[in-house]
């Protein structure tokens, strides 16, 4: 099982239980919940950059 970091809220997220999954530059964001995704999907170079 693969743990990655939300990087909108820093929560740990199952792979398997995210709440949803964003593709950016090649990387995949997992998230905690559709409204950290929303707000990933909104302004993505803000959240991936922080979180690598
Ligand atoms: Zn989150």
């Amino acid at each position: 099982m693969a743990t990655q970091t939300d990087p909108v809220c820093g929560m740990q997220v199952d792979e398997e239980s995210s709440a949803g999954a964003s593709e950016y530059k090649r990387t995949t964001y997992y998230f905690c919940s559709q409204s950290c995704k929303q707000k990933f999907d909104a302004n993505p170079e803000q959240y991936a950059g922080q979180a690598r």
